[in-house]
């Protein structure tokens, strides 16, 4: 078994424990976040049986997308999103995690091909407000939702937020609380949503606690990330 193998059968056992936990007994699905890593990584991962993966940056993904085109991969862009990037990111990706603002909406909209299903969506939240720059905020939730729906060519599937890092078990389950309880409000108003994007390496754990159905797992899948240059932090 190859060190990925191993580390995505160790995360998916982990999933397994917290879920049995906090007593669920619905479906939770990892995506192996690969950004940073050489599409060699990925393809290991997928070997391993692991299909969804998320992406941050454009050109990289891209990149990698030309030399893994065997593999039958479901591509998540998670990362920021510039608005003169929505075509690409529409035409290439099957999910989007990161639509904070309502220009992105019509963008996305406008560039996703016919011959497509409908690109699925969620809203990035920015559930604390001091620890991000992305994002949007919790009283714009129900507009953009409200305008993902009414778009043919996009398809809402829910909320993704990364919140402040924390070590603390009880800080990282009442930051994800905020989110889940953001979702639920939407839900009561007649939204339809069914994931919940919350949870990365650090606090995995403590997401499935609060709800998690989609946990983006970038580190204790393939290591630690070699640095990138600061100009080459956005999409
Ligand atoms: C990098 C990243 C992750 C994964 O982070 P790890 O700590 O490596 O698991 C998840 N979500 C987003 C949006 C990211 O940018």
């Amino acid at each position: 078994m190859t060190i990925i193998a191993n580390s995505l059968q160790a995360v998916l056992a982990n999933i397994r424990q917290a879920q049995q936990d906090a007593g669920r007994h619905d479906y939770i699905r990892l995506l192996a976040v690969s950004k940073a890593q050489p599409a060699e990584q990925l393809r290991e991962a997928f070997q391993a049986g692991q299909t969804a993966f998320g992406e941050n940056y454009l050109q990289e993904a891209l990149a990698k997308q030309a030399l893994l085109t065997d593999c039958a991969i479901e591509w998540h862009f998670i990362g920021p999103i510039q608005s003169n990037k929505t075509t690409p990111i529409a035409e290439y990706f099957d999910w989007v995690h990161s639509v904070d603002r309502l220009k992105l909406v019509k963008r996305l909209a406008e560039a996703r091909p016919t011959g497509k299903p409908p690109l699925n969506v969620c809203i990035q939240l920015n559930s604390s407000a001091e620890a991000s720059k992305s994002g949007t905020d919790i009283l714009q939730l129900a507009e953009l939702a409200a305008a993902i729906e009414a778009e043919p060519r996009l398809k809402l599937r829910g909320l993704m937020s990364i919140p402040a890092p924390s070590k603390d078990f009880a800080t990282q389950r009442a930051q994800f609380r905020i989110v889940r309880n953001a979702f639920l409000a939407l839900q009561a108003q007649g939204h339809t949503l069914d994931t919940l994007s919350i949870g990365m390496s650090d606090d995995y754990v403590a997401a499935i606690h609060e709800g998690a159905t989609m946990i983006r797992i970038g580190s204790a899948i393939f290591g630690a990330r070699p640095t990138r240059n600061r100009d080459e932090t956005t999409a």
